[in-house]
């Protein structure tokens, strides 16, 4: 009788203990992919790709959860400048445990070459806001250009260390230029991501950040959400597609945010084959 009660006690541990492993198992295995937009615009294309969308909030940030290929993907709608999409990636972070993170949408060109519709992949982002300035006496005057851009701290494993400016993952580079031969709207390169809760229409200026950062876009999100991914070492890539350009004269193209949003659907495609494999 004892021997057949410690029996079934063995078999509930046992039970207990594989349901524990296959658990942790699968979750490592289903780790999503996220993807960022701010707006509508640069978002609601690919939560349309997703099957079996579900909408989750929490405070003023919203996140849908479904599948592309049978692989799980969840995408946030930031809202717009630095502060919000930090916040967003901190909750996509803590709340979904990705695998990978792309920040994606419009911009504005910085360099000369590029024209409305081209897409840069991010190689780098740079936070362009963070500027500290010799003292100046009573008026004489602001001189930005004068500014002296500083480095952002941030902890990565209990360790202070300072970003002049952060990289996109090598790996997400790669795939995201292996799928550039089937964008049609523009040219794809790679290039530096600034941002900052800035919209630069001074030429004088933006020809000052293009030199200073070798900026080929300005934006408001992705060195912020590269911040925060940084800090729990999460793979992170920005992809922006220039809706406007001011050294070039070309206004916001309103279809941009869409022709983005495509693009970044066929690099998710082939990391979901990757990460499938
Ligand atoms: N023009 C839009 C609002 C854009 S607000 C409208 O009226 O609907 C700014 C957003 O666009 C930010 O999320 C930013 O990342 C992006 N953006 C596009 N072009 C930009 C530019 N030239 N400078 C700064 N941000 C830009």
């Amino acid at each position: 009788m004892r021997k057949r009660f410690l029996a079934v006690i063995l078999g509930i541990i046992m039970t207990f203990a594989f349901i524990g492993c296959s658990n942790s198992k699968t979750k490592e295995a289903v780790r999503p992919i996220v993807i960022q937009g701010a707006m509508d615009v640069e978002t609601q294309s690919l939560v349309k790709q997703l099957q079996n969308a579900e909408k989750v909030t929490y405070g003023g940030w919203t996140f849908w959860k479904g599948t592309i290929d049978k692989f799980p993907v969840v995408i946030a709608k930031t809202e717009i400048g630095m502060t919000n999409a930090a916040a967003s990636t901190l909750l996509a972070i803590e709340k979904f445990n990705p695998r990978a993170i792309i920040n994606q949408g419009t911009a504005g060109g910085h360099d000369p070459q590029l024209h409305r519709c081209d897409i840069v992949i991010g190689k780098k982002s740079v936070n362009f806001g963070a500027f500290r300035s010799e003292h100046g006496d009573y008026n004489k005057g602001i001189h930005s250009e004068n500014w002296i851009p500083m480095n952002i701290e941030v902890n990565v494993n209990g360790e202070i260390k300072e970003f002049k400016d952060f990289e996109g993952d090598a790996q997400l580079i790669k795939s995201a230029k292996s799928v550039a031969n089937l964008y049609k709207k523009g040219k794809v390169v790679e290039g530096v991501i600034g941002s900052a809760d800035q919209w630069n229409r001074e030429l004088d200026r933006i020809k000052w950040l293009n030199k200073k950062y070798g900026t080929s876009v300005e934006e408001m999100e992705t060195a912020s959400a590269a911040q925060v991914a940084k800090s729990y070492n999460v793979p992170f890539l920005g992809i922006r597609i220039l809706s406007n350009s001011e050294v070039n004269n070309e206004e916001y193209d309103r279809n941009s945010g869409e022709y983005c949003q495509n693009y970044v659907l066929e690099v998710t495609k082939t990391l979901i084959k990757e990460y499938s494999k």
